[in-house]
């Protein structure tokens, strides 16, 4: 017979717990505030930035770029990189879209 030797492992796996929103600029944590979420969530305002162009036909979706400002401040210098690219004062059919986007995450210790 074939004795089976038996051991215990412990595998370590990581686990998102939380999201949260990080600011492309300046890496800051977006600034969540629950007033408008209740008690169980809270949210951050943030805006997301893509960017891309459409001179290469059907490969322009590789040119697509995402992102994301936390404030107006953070927001105006991703566009006047934008302007200021090399790429894009070049393209013929650049473009910029800005969305203002919510991140809401549930809160620590929240109740229902
Ligand atoms: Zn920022």
């Amino acid at each position: 017979m074939i004795n089976k030797i038996t051991k215990k492992v412990v595998k370590e796996v990581e686990q998102v717990v939380s999201e949260e929103f990080v600011c492309d600029v300046c890496g800051k944590k977006g600034n969540y505030r629950s007033e408008t979420c209740g008690s169980r969530y809270e949210s951050a305002i943030y805006y997301r930035v893509t960017t891309g162009h459409y001179d290469w036909g059907n490969d322009s979706c590789d040119s697509i770029e995402n992102k994301d400002a936390c404030c107006t401040d953070c927001l105006l210098q991703i566009f006047s990189e934008w302007l200021n690219d090399k790429d894009v004062k070049c393209s013929n059919s650049a473009y910029i879209h800005i969305d203002k986007e919510c991140h809401i995450r549930e809160k620590k210790g929240g109740t229902e």
